[in-house]
């Protein structure tokens, strides 16, 4: 497919019929958009045949690396055996079974349910219906107000984007939706100003508490959020943010969903980031790693009692025609087969992660960086101005130059404004780790040969 047309023809005919997610359509019409082609392990190539280092797995999701044969195959032999079967009005089927099985073998103890969605923004819509349906059956229907945090992501439909807290997300087409409140996010480096990063973490746990009793316990069902903060920069709380919030949410009767869309399946080295912080979540929201991104899928993990509620509550009125879509089912128990049998999420623990970390601290001593911070297979850096006072760059675009001259080196990093952030395969070994760093510094060079005078 990708030898009939050249770079420009593709590119006309994209701008010509394509609505690209998260663009600047005017921006990228003059520019033109760089045309993938092929993947293979941790590296993509473009139309030029420019190979790239893939440092964001993809939308952090390719987690057992590309090219994997093992999950075309198992695609194609579900597709000639079963190629679609819904889950409705009491029918199952062989993929979608033995996928909620496995997934309840690697969850943390207690959560054996999965409701299958089509993505990670539909398992948080199957989220807000599911907290309020629940509640409605334990006869406290008042309680349906649910709780995120300011530059949370969860999503990019009316729901995710409501229970997120992407301003630019909200300021089209008036959202949240009624409902949802947001508390603040623990970002020391960007929000902590004068305080210590510990005594920030408990400051920003106890904005939980605050709202919980400002909206009243007996409105609230929930309370959202992602072990670590993914699309908003790799947000890494202070140690003591989650076992402060461990602490507020035993004191009052309010679901706990840790989105775990980015942290699931391997990416702190544990299965869950949940079981990384030694978080009892409610509800689980999963997509991403689920399937190594080879097909679109997603779901929630579900605590037993919550489940058990379910049962008690007569039709669950809700689902997708492709929940638990039997070729995706059939991909994702092969990633799962391939995480566990190649034992990835292991090596990330005990090898990648630990290798990967301690290189990504080299990069403290560049003078553009004011902090490089990552946890597992993740990893940011915020450039500044100056390095001593945190002082940012204004309206220079300093993340955008940077990723600019990454994908001029052959590198992809993404920005959240002026922090770089990266999320790799998991796969990714430790030469090709030294081989991205090198890229990294390379590009960071570049910036401050531009920005720092
Ligand atoms: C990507 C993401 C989502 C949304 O998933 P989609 O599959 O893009 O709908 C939800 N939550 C988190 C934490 C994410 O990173």
């Amino acid at each position: 497919m990708t030898q009939h047309r050249t770079t420009a023809e593709w590119q006309a005919l994209s701008r010509e019929h394509l609505l690209a997610p998260f663009s600047d359509y005017k921006q990228l019409g003059a520019k033109g958009a760089r045309i993938v082609t092929r993947a293979d392990g941790v590296y993509l190539w473009d139309s030029e045949g420019h190979k790239i280092l893939d440092a964001m797995a993809g939308l952090w999701c390719v987690n057992v690396g590309y090219g994997r044969r093992e999950l075309a195959d198992a695609a194609h032999r579900q597709m000639l055996e079963l190629p679609y079967y819904n889950l409705f009005f009491q029918t199952a089927h062989p993929p979608a079974i033995e996928l909620a099985n496995a997934i309840a073998e690697i969850a943390p103890e207690g959560m054996s349910h999965v409701f299958f969605t089509g993505s990670g923004s539909e398992a948080n819509d199957t989220v807000l219906r599911l907290v309020r349906h629940y509640w409605a059956i334990k006869g406290q229907p008042s309680k349906k107000v649910i709780i995120g945090r300011i530059n949370g992501y969860h999503g990019s439909t009316v729901a995710g984007a409501s229970l997120g807290g992407m301003q630019a997300m909200h300021e089209q087409g008036d959202l949240p939706i009624p409902g949802i409140e947001h508390i603040a996010q623990p970002y020391w480096f960007g929000e902590g100003g004068a305080l210590d990063p510990q005594a920030f973490g408990e400051w920003a746990a106890n904005e939980l508490e605050k709202k919980i009793l400002e909206v009243g316990e007996e409105n609230v069902a929930a309370f959202i959020a992602e072990p670590i903060q993914g699309a908003g920069g790799v947000i890494i709380p202070p140690e003591s943010y989650w076992p402060r919030v461990r602490q507020i949410l035993a004191k009052y009767a309010i679901l706990f969903v840790v989105d775990e869309v980015i942290c699931g399946f391997g990416r702190t080295g544990e299965w869950f980031g949940s079981q990384y912080y030694g978080l009892e979540p409610d509800l689980m929201p999963i997509a991403k790693g689920l399937t190594s991104g080879y097909i679109p899928m997603g779901g929630v993990i579900v605590r037993d009692e919550v489940a058990q509620t379910l049962a008690e509550g007569g039709e669950f009125y809700h689902g997708y025609t492709y929940s638990g879509h039997p070729v995706a089912a059939a991909v994702a128990l092969e990633n799962i087969r391939i995480l566990r049998e190649e034992k990835i999420v292991e090596r990330v623990k005990q090898e990648t992660a630990p290798y990967l970390q301690r290189r990504w601290q080299e990069l403290a001593d560049h003078p553009l960086v004011g902090e490089a911070r990552g946890l597992g297979m993740l990893g940011a850096l915020e450039l500044v101005k100056d390095k001593q006072t945190r002082a940012r760059f204004e309206g220079q675009g300093v993340g955008m130059r940077c990723r600019e001259h990454c994908f001029g080196n052959g590198l992809i990093m993404r920005a959240v404004g002026d922090t770089m952030i990266v999320s790799p395969p998991l796969v990714i070994t430790p030469a090709q780790i030294d081989d991205m760093l090198l890229l990294v510094r390379k590009c960071l060079d570049a910036t401050a040969a531009e920005v720092l005078v």
